[in-house]
């Protein structure tokens, strides 16, 4: 299972393609794609492989967005098949999230939302995170990085994640606990991914989060790092990898 995220001014689709193939070896049953292109949020997903999803994509992704992500899933919550491919959206569409890992505490919150009414279209525990998120931010009005941090509280299990929301066009949220995730560090891009080597190519300068960590990825500003459970910031590592 992989993830593979862009935040820039390149076209995200082909680095997120070439990106999810270089981690195909962690293994995959199925894998997806989101593209934001200014307007609205473009995904694509499949069971299968990720020569199945560029034949797919090809019809539903545009190419034109420089900011996006892509998910190879290894089903721990739903049999592997279309629906349960990654990215999720909330009810309202404008939130999307890729995850490795599994959200053990999944049946109460999803239960819990569907009392408050939201529907759910997959078996995922993932589909559960991306809503309680939204649920977050709808009830206390809160900017996108900190409704995830507010959700990620109330969340027991595993987790990376990169997470996108319509509203806040520019950034992309991303969260480790127990999975491993990586930040690409170029000059005006980032990169996100499970290791480095879908952005080797880009940069050197990578920072790997620590479990209990997330970071606001923004264009134009340098990554800001906090701990999920108090807030506070960190002052990331810079680690200079060997081309
Ligand atoms: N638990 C999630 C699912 O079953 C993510 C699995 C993964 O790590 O790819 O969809």
């Amino acid at each position: 299972c992989g993830i593979v995220g862009y935040v820039g001014y390149r076209e995200a689709y082909p680095i997120i393609i070439k990106g999810l193939k270089r981690l195909e070896y962690r293994g995959y049953d199925s894998a997806g794609a989101m593209i934001y292109d200014g307007e609205s949020l473009k995904h694509s997903k499949t069971k299968g492989k990720v020569t199945d999803l560029e034949s797919r994509a090809s019809a539903e992704i545009s190419l034109n967005g420089s900011i996006g992500m892509g998910h190879t899933r290894w089903a721990t919550h739903g049999v592997p098949n279309d629906v349960n491919s990654h990215p999720h959206f909330s009810n309202s569409g404008e939130i999307s999230i890729i995850h490795n890992g599994i959200i053990e505490n999944y049946e109460p919150l999803k239960k819990e939302l569907i009392n408050r009414g939201y529907t759910f279209t997959s078996d995922t525990d993932t589909e559960v995170l991306v809503n309680l998120i939204e649920e977050v931010q709808r009830k206390e009005n809160l900017k996108i990085g900190k409704a995830v941090q507010v959700a990620l509280n109330q969340v027991v299990g595993a987790y990376a994640i990169c997470v996108f929301d319509k509203k806040y066009p520019d950034q992309m949220v991303v969260a480790r606990l127990g999975s491993p995730l990586a930040i690409g560090i170029g000059k005006d891009e980032f990169f996100v991914a499970s290791d480095a080597s879908p952005f080797i190519e880009y940069t050197s300068n990578a920072i790997y989060l620590e479990d209990e960590e997330m970071a606001i990825i923004r264009k134009d500003k340098p990554v800001k790092v906090r701990k999920i459970k108090d807030d506070t910031l960190v002052d990331p590592y810079v680690q200079e990898l060997q081309m």
